[in-house]
């Protein structure tokens, strides 16, 4: 049976994770947060004090990923272990910025994104979804919106968590991300020729989440 996949590919705090899970969940389809694969990649780097990309391509053999949907939410272990929660610190986002930009670990990691867009209904969210990934998803978005927005979003997120980083320190590594993620030779952050773009910087959350799901549904009815 073939599959319905939804690529949303953006930049950092664009929201594409919290707008992706409600979306996913009126649709009863999967949610995949490809990011959470690099982060952690670069956790198993960060544990076994690999410094080079050389160390970690050659280590790249003994990660196991594993993703199991609980619920509609995505767990993911890294040899056995429930990592999860480990893979949200600011230390580790910079640390995927730099290993997604490898392309032996980014050749590990696309195997397993296909395998499970061909197994479920899904909406998944990254970078390269649109463009490398999932070049024929039945639908693209590329959702954006200003680096002060996204921080300021971000921001309000933390805000309630210890050691909760400064405005200016979240909005300085969106900043250094974006600019990581949009100028790395493989599978730059862009968007795809046929990908819907969404600017969501004056827009409330319920509002993209509609705008996405009557994109959806549109396109479902078409293909029926
Ligand atoms: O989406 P998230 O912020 O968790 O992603 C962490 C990092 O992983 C990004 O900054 C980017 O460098 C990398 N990434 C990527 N390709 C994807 C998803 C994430 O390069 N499809």
């Amino acid at each position: 049976m073939k599959t319905i996949n939804i690529a949303i590919d953006g930049p950092a705090g664009a929201g594409k994770s919290s707008i992706a899970k409600e979306v996913s969940s009126e649709l009863g389809f999967i949610y995949v947060d490809t990011g959470a694969l690099y982060r952690t990649i670069a956790l198993y780097a960060q544990m076994h004090d690999l410094d080079s990309d050389e160390a970690l391509i050659s280590q790249l053999d003994d990660i196991d990923i594993e993703i199991n949907f609980i619920g509609g939410a995505q767990c993911i272990s890294l040899n056995g272990e429930n990592v999860t929660d480990d893979i949200r610190t600011p230390e580790i986002s910079m640390g995927a910025s730099r290993v997604s930009a490898i392309p032996e670990v980014r050749e590990f990691l696309f195997d397993l994104q296909q395998k499970i867009a061909r197994e479920h209904n899904v909406i998944m969210d990254g970078r390269d979804i649109g463009t490398v990934v999932l070049p024929n998803a039945d639908l693209k978005i590329f959702l954006t919106a200003s680096a002060d927005e996204r921080a300021s979003r971000r921001y309000l997120e933390l805000q309630e968590k210890e050691d909760c980083p400064t405005y200016e320190e979240i909005r300085a590594d969106i900043i250094a991300r974006d600019y990581n993620d949009t100028h790395r030779a493989i599978a730059p952050l862009k968007q795809a020729e046929d990908a819907i773009l969404i600017d969501s910087t004056n827009m409330g959350f319920h509002e993209v989440c509609e705008e996405i799901l009557s994109l959806i549904q549109k396109k479902l009815d078409l293909e029926d």
